[in-house]
């Protein structure tokens, strides 16, 4: 059989490649993913070998074989021929390195959830520098430290381009329609968005996006917002102050309040109550006076719910309705916030 010899040529194509490649290919047969891929295929005699109609040219005789022994494929119609990393280059147009990524996913069963946030995450922070209407969304709520930015790992989603970056690397669209990074329509679910990555326990369990467009609500995955922000770093401080928002939190941080940390909103959960109850602490709560007086009863609940555990509670009254961010984006220094925690 002519496809036998056809092979041969191909066998030590990417003789540089890693004992890990060698793994992945072992893992996931060549003639075991063509079939995930619905490749029919009918075996010639008894011998090693399939054949049936080439995935990469249109063909109506079957000229593509596939020897199981090898773990390679050859193609008599376009000539093509390598293997299951070369087919995945040539089927899906990427790169080795990327098919290798692609397969890896392909092969290791089931994705972990934060593995995906992880390259979501990663992919935004990427994107952060490319967009100016980001850096300058920054700059207008007052963070302008580009080592704190990339502390938090802050990105930026222009919406239109993750779905592409991850089905690249395998993950389907099922998957991240469950997971809410992409909408019911199959579309990127964070649009012009600034990303911040919620963390617990060193995994992310959440992305919090802001538009930087329009006053749209930020925007979680669906599921738990988690604990406090940046818990881990602040619990070692017997004093934190308690903030509403992520922007409240990094202008803080950047003026050197490292003890703040943030609920996400006025509702605390019971796991970032608990957090607060960990110990004897002092917590300040800055949430915002608002004209409806919502974040005020909701501190007033919070202090005494924390008072009844024994967490001594003070409130920080910021001048002219102001919430933390404002306070520094008007001109507000550290001096002067430290003023306002003195007088709480
Ligand atoms: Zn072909």
């Amino acid at each position: 059989m002519l496809a036998a010899f056809s092979y041969v040529g191909f066998q030590r194509e990417n003789c540089t490649v890693g004992e890990d490649v060698e793994k992945l290919k072992q893992r996931l047969p060549l003639l075991d993913y063509l079939r995930q891929q619905s490749w029919t295929a009918r075996p010639i005699a008894f011998g090693p070998e399939f054949v049936g109609l080439c995935p990469l040219h249109p063909e109506t005789r079957p000229s593509f074989y596939v020897n199981t022994r090898k773990n390679l494929f050859y193609c008599h119609g376009c000539g093509q021929g390598g293997d299951l990393i070369r087919f995945v280059q040539l089927s899906r147009h990427l790169s080795f390195r990327q098919s290798v990524a692609y397969l890896e996913q392909q092969s290791a069963l089931p994705t972990d959830p934060a593995d995906v946030l992880e390259q979501t995450a990663a992919f935004y922070q990427q994107q952060l520098d490319r967009y100016p209407e980001a850096l300058h969304y920054l700059k207008q709520r007052g963070l302008h430290d580009p080592t704190l930015i990339k502390e938090l790992r802050i990105g930026y989603a222009p919406g239109g381009s993750l779905r592409r970056h991850l089905t690249a690397q395998g993950y389907s669209c099922d998957l991240l329609q469950r997971l809410g990074l992409l909408n019911q329509q199959g579309c990127d679910a964070f649009y012009r968005r600034v990303i911040f990555p919620c963390r617990q326990g060193g995994r992310i369990i959440n992305l919090y996006g802001r538009s930087v467009a329009a006053a749209f609500a930020h925007q979680f995955l669906p599921g738990s917002k988690g604990g406090l922000f940046a818990w881990e770093s602040v619990c070692q401080f017997p004093t934190v102050i308690l903030v509403e928002g992520l922007f409240d939190l990094v202008v803080l941080w950047q003026a050197g309040f490292r003890h703040a940390t943030c609920s996400l909103g006025t509702h605390l959960n019971a796991e970032q109550f608990q957090q607060l109850c960990d110990r004897p602490r002092t917590v300040y709560l800055t949430f915002d006076v608002d004209a409806n007086g919502s974040g005020q009863q909701a501190s007033q609940q919070l202090a005494q719910r924390l008072r009844a555990r024994d967490i001594t509670t003070r409130r920080i009254v910021l001048p002219d309705g102001h919430d933390p961010n404002s306070f520094f984006v008007q001109g507000g220094d550290a001096g002067q916030f430290q003023a306002l925690l003195e007088a709480a």
